[in-house]
């Protein structure tokens, strides 16, 4: 099940604590959209099978008009063929979306939305940088249902080091969206945010973080979504089918600048900036660096892609895979981690639990393996 994914690498102005790669040069997106078809061309072959989700993300790519949101999917459709996708997603911010331009892509073959409200609260919004209000998310949403779109998602941050004097999980359920997706506050360097930590900002307690974590675990459990993945909760049957994707280790090509891309062994990436993509893409080169992955590292992207979700590993696929030799060192790995009950499972299969779900990156560090094995 493959998918295709759109990097629309434009921002007004950087949220605080993003390190997407985005730039504000909105005077470039013609360039960008031509360069994105010539890089199309010359990877019409990378995923060698029809995709069946469709994603375009940023960045903004609300910033861009419809015509030229209409000359990606056009482009995309002539060179991957998107007849076969059941899922076509934009990314949108809030305060983009006018009347006129959510009734104009109703022309376009989206039937999913995902919105970065982040927070219901303006005070939280003004701290991280957002353009919009809590209105403007509210009326968004509003907006995206009135002329039809029922598939809708938001973000949310949470483990703010500032106090939400709204509860936005409470306002996002009282909505009743199909999915939700629930962040928790990080600090990359190199952001606005990483610099208020270096001055001085206090992060949030780890035990109050984890026990916003459950929280949101517990009060969407409770209101009928299923958590599939550690930052994912979705009505069943509005599970994310571009996400999952990934997480199964389903090839993807990504497109645009700082995109990556994933089949089988290769791991392919775009360069991070957009006068390199422009020129690179205007000399008929691609763009990227590739990488092809040992039978180690293919256990490794494994445990980290599937760890992540309510499904979990399958140790009859761990054997398929890579043989008996992985299957039995993880087999061993695992059960410290299932005596203290961070893991649970069945003979053949085994996820995280709650408790597992918030140790996940030290669970993954002592799965993971270092040194090469081979397949046995
Ligand atoms: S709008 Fe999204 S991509 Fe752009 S700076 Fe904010 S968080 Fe990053």
């Amino acid at each position: 099940m493959a998918g295709v994914y759109v990097h629309v690498p434009f921002c007004l102005r950087k949220c605080i604590y993003c390190d997407f790669f985005s730039v504000p040069e909105i005077g470039q997106t013609t360039a960008y959209v031509e360069a994105l078809r010539k890089e199309m061309e010359l990877r019409r072959d990378f995923l060698g099978e029809e995709p069946q989700t469709f994603y375009i993300g940023g960045g903004t790519p609300s910033l861009l008009p419809l015509t030229l949101l209409e000359g990606i999917v056009e482009a995309a459709d002539r060179y991957f063929d998107l007849s076969h996708c059941t899922e076509f997603t934009l990314e949108a911010n809030p305060d983009d979306l006018s009347p006129e331009y959510v009734r104009s892509l109703r022309s376009l073959p989206f039937n999913r939305i995902s919105l970065g409200v982040q927070s219901f609260d303006d005070e939280v919004l003004r701290f991280l940088g957002r353009r919009h209000t809590a209105r403007q998310a509210l009326r968004a949403i509003d907006l995206c249902r009135l002329v039809g779109y029922e598939n809708l998602s938001i973000d949310l941050i949470y483990g703010l080091p500032v106090a939400e004097k709204e509860n936005s999980l409470e306002a996002a359920l009282r909505l009743d969206l199909p999915h939700i997706s629930a962040y928790h506050l990080t600090y990359e360097e190199g952001t606005p945010l990483y610099e208020l930590l270096q001055k001085g900002l206090s992060p949030i307690d780890e035990e109050i973080s984890a026990s916003q974590f459950l929280y949101f675990h517990q009060r969407l459990s409770t209101a009928g979504y299923v958590h599939y993945e550690l930052s994912n909760f979705a009505k069943e049957g509005c599970f994310s089918r571009h996400n999952t994707a990934y997480w199964k280790g389903e090839p993807y090509i990504g497109l645009g600048p700082s995109a990556h891309s994933f089949r089988g062994i290769r791991r392919e990436a775009n360069v991070r900036s957009l006068p390199l993509y422009l020129s690179s893409l205007s000399e008929g080169k691609l763009p990227c660096t590739v990488e092809k992955l040992s039978l180690t590292e293919q256990f490794n992207e494994y445990l980290i892609t599937r760890l992540r979700t309510k499904w979990g590993i399958r140790m009859e696929e761990v054997s398929r895979l890579f043989g008996e030799r992985f299957a039995e060192s993880l087999c061993q790995n695992v059960k410290p981690f299932i005596d203290r009950g961070l893991l649970v499972g069945t003979e053949d299969t085994f996820h995280l639990t709650v408790d597992g779900m918030l140790l996940c990156d030290a669970i993954l560090r002592s799965l993971i393996l270092l040194d090469p094995i081979r397949r046995g």
